[in-house]
């Protein structure tokens, strides 16, 4: 499963992440005991297959997946060790369940019921206008196009109902800034509790101390902030209408919350950076960003801003996205990416009338399996995800 060059493999978008201690040996220990005790423990026949295999394939792990195996070994990378870290031995076995199917399901185009993470956005505004992103695109972020606006806080729960004790990664953020939402504090404070890898992705350009102290009480597992640079001129280069200086006032802020009135968190903070261009160094940001949050990364970039300007290309190989994450945009629309940020694959809507169908199944989770994704991944299957735009378009593997 070698995708073409001038593919964007979105299981690997990490180009590098830089964390102090990666509490290796610990989290080894904590991962033999627990395998040790599955036969004794309470899961359904489908739980143990799967905290089986992820124990099998973390505990002694093989960098060539042996030629009869069909699936890629589930690997403890940076990030996956310091969320395990962080984790009570009680909530273990339902990290591992979902951390498998996030990261292996999507290589072998399986399918569960219900989407391993779920992305719902606040608001799609933003007041940024990032360099690479498609909020420079006025047919999208000019407020008559009809693709701005905020999430109600009855849609958010509705919607957080739906994915609570069906999935465990939620993302609050898509296509615009979540803390831009008058009522962010309320969505957070409705999130807590509910998920093991709830994330929060944020310019920090409105982190204020009210809003730091409701993701830290909502117990957010992992908050990025999204920031590319150490240095202006830079920074305000990439991320057009920011500035540095409030921006590191912000988090520096956010850090001092954290470790004066939150002493047993468990949240990770990250700078993570989109690789834009040559002269932006990991090393640098390392250097500037250590001493106040837990990782340092880069991302590869992808051509968010322009999707549907881009060439058509002769891309073949299936989109992993489509069986690792669903989208709800901030008026109920369900997108199965945000490349497609204006909505040409929509789904349907989260909230209102189920559609028809199996009635024990929620919308999300009937979107999910419905017959218009499953057309969409059945021609990506089939080597023809160019009948479908944005993806012809697309380079996302
Ligand atoms: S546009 Fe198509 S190929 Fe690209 S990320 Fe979205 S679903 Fe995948």
């Amino acid at each position: 499963m070698n995708p073409a060059a001038g593919t964007y493999r979105k299981h690997n978008s990490f180009i590098d992440i830089r964390q102090s201690d990666p509490h290796r040996s610990a989290v080894m220990l904590r991962l033999q005991a627990f395998r040790d005790r599955l036969p004794t423990l309470a899961f359904s026949p489908y739980q143990v297959e799967i905290m089986t295999q992820a124990c099998r394939d973390l505990l002694q792990p093989s960098p060539v997946p042996a030629a009869s195996e069909l699936a890629p070994p589930l690997q403890l990378h940076a990030n996956t060790l310091e969320e395990i870290s962080r984790l009570s031995d009680r909530d273990l076995p339902r990290y591992l369940f979902y951390r498998y199917r996030y990261e292996i399901f999507p290589q072998i185009y399986r399918l569960d019921d219900f989407p391993p993470c779920l992305q719902v956005e606040p608001t799609s505004i933003c007041n940024y206008r990032c360099v690479f992103c498609y909020q420079t695109d006025a047919t999208f972020s000019h407020p008559q196009q009809g693709h701005m606006g905020m999430m109600s806080l009855d849609l958010f729960r509705q919607v957080i109902d739906q994915a609570a004790g069906n999935c465990e990664a939620l993302t609050l953020a898509s296509r615009g800034e979540p803390l831009l939402h008058p009522e962010i504090e309320l969505m957070l404070a409705y999130t807590a509790d509910k998920f093991l890898a709830l994330k929060l992705n944020t310019n920090a350009s409105l982190l204020d101390e009210r809003k730091a102290h409701a993701i830290l009480q909502a117990g957010v597992n992992t908050v990025v902030f999204s920031v590319d640079a150490a240095a202006e001129p830079l920074y305000s280069q990439l991320r057009v209408h920011g500035k540095l200086e409030r921006v590191v006032a912000n988090i520096r802020q956010f850090q001092e919350i954290r470790t004066r009135h939150y002493p047993e968190s468990t949240t990770i903070t990250r700078v993570s950076g989109v690789k834009f261009q040559a002269d932006q160094d990991l090393d640098t940001m390392e250097d500037f960003w250590a001493d106040w949050v837990d990782q340092v990364a880069f991302v590869s970039y992808n051509p968010w801003e322009n999707t549907y300007q881009q060439p058509v290309n002769q891309v073949t190989t299936p989109c992993s996205d489509l069986w690792r994450r669903m989208f709800v945009w901030f008026d109920g629309t369900v997108n199965p990416c945000d490349v497609d940020y204006k909505s040409t694959l929509r789904l349907g809507k989260a909230g209102g009338d189920l559609p028809q169908g199996n009635p024990s199944m929620n919308r999300l989770s009937q979107l999910w399996t419905g017959e218009d994704y499953q057309r969409l991944r059945t021609a990506h299957l089939s080597h023809q995800r160019q009948v479908a735009a944005p993806c012809n378009r697309c380079s996302v593997v």
